[in-house]
């Protein structure tokens, strides 16, 4: 049994995550990509989920919004957004939650927006849809969300299909219409990982002014350290399944106390890169949901493991502020003995 800790309670708390597990059948049995994952969020809050592909990030905010793909269901836990259990609320009620109180930006764009449709006519589709108001007062509202997210002449922009727009204002639209209902939480799901760095470097400027101007708590999802670095307040990393390692950015790059989270700093290229020393990949694949090791799922590729590691699965260390490392030797890292 694994002993998870529970999570720091920050004073205004919008989103409390406990011991969320997601399951899915896999040949006559079950698996569990998401392994009790909790966490908290306030308002204005960044977070940022990162770990490499198939870690969990991203079934993690599905399952939040309960959009998991069929037959993926919450298995155990709480989403508590405001008190309100949405791991529990029937899926009528759940409609309204989903885009209305948290709402998701996707990576592609592109595939999120219908083809035949005005880019105006979709945000004027998500604004009634959480909203009774007419199509005259909607249209306004699409005009200023346009104008908001910065896109130039938004009255003309109403009109254009989603064809005729960039990459980046394609995020733009994306990022009006999970606005477009004032949501307490947006997750963005690598909202930026198909855009060149000058459109991403404004997408992420843009979300920023929203947080502040809004009041809403962010979840970024990302593989990218660095972007995680440059706009969140806390950083989760995730192997397997599992929270491995939660703290400020600072800290953690300073003194990673998981060795993922040292492995995946190693693997950054740097501005002193050395030609002579390669960057230094992790060794192997994360570990399918079907097939996790015994003992701590990161042992067949950690530099550190001891025979403990393939026995015993690490507990959740939480430290004195905040920070959380699920690792036999995280308390000896964190005094630099590791
Ligand atoms: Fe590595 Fe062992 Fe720590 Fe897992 S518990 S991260 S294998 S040292």
């Amino acid at each position: 049994m694994i002993e998870v800790a529970p999570p720091s309670v920050a004073q205004e708390t919008l989103l409390n995550v406990r011991d969320l597990a997601v399951e899915f059948p896999h040949q006559g049995g079950l698996v569990r990509p998401v392994r009790g994952a909790s966490f908290t969020l306030a308002p204005r809050q960044r977070l940022g989920l990162v770990g490499e592909s198939g870690s969990g990030k991203s079934l993690t905010a599905l399952s939040l919004m309960r959009l998991l793909p069929p037959p993926g269901r919450i298995a155990a836990g709480q989403v508590l957004l405001r008190g309100l259990d949405l791991a529990q609320l029937p899926e009528r009620q759940m409609a309204r939650v989903r885009g209305g109180r948290i709402a998701l930006i996707g990576q592609d764009p592109m595939s999120s927006l219908n083809p035949v449709h005005s880019v105006g006519e979709q945000i004027v589709e998500a604004i009634r849809a959480h909203e009774s108001v007419s199509q005259r007062v909607a249209r306004e509202r699409a005009v200023d969300l346009l104008g908001q997210v910065g896109l130039p002449n938004p009255a003309q922009r109403f009109d254009s299909y989603p064809h005729q727009f960039s990459g980046g204002m394609r995020q733009r639209v994306m990022i009006a219409m999970a606005i477009s209902a004032n949501p307490d939480v947006l997750i963005a799901d690598e909202p930026t990982t198909a855009l060149d760095v000058t459109t991403q470097a404004r997408i992420i400027d843009l979300l920023s002014g929203l947080v502040e101007e809004r009041e809403m708590a962010v979840i970024l999802i990302t593989h990218d350290l660095g972007l995680a670095a440059s706009f969140c307040d806390d950083i989760q990393v995730m192997y397997a399944g599992r929270i491995v390692e939660r703290s400020r950015p600072a800290p953690l790059f300073a003194q990673p106390l998981h060795p993922y989270t040292e492995a995946l700093l190693n693997a950054i290229c740097r501005l002193d890169f050395d030609v002579d020393e390669p960057i230094a990949a992790i060794p192997g694949q994360p570990p399918l949901p079907q097939s996790l090791p015994s003992g701590c799922a990161f042992h067949p590729r950690c530099p550190h493991a001891v025979a403990r590691c393939a026995s015993e699965e690490p507990a959740s260390h939480v430290f004195s502020d905040g920070r959380l490392a699920a690792c036999h030797f995280a308390e000896q890292r964190a005094g630099g003995a590791a």
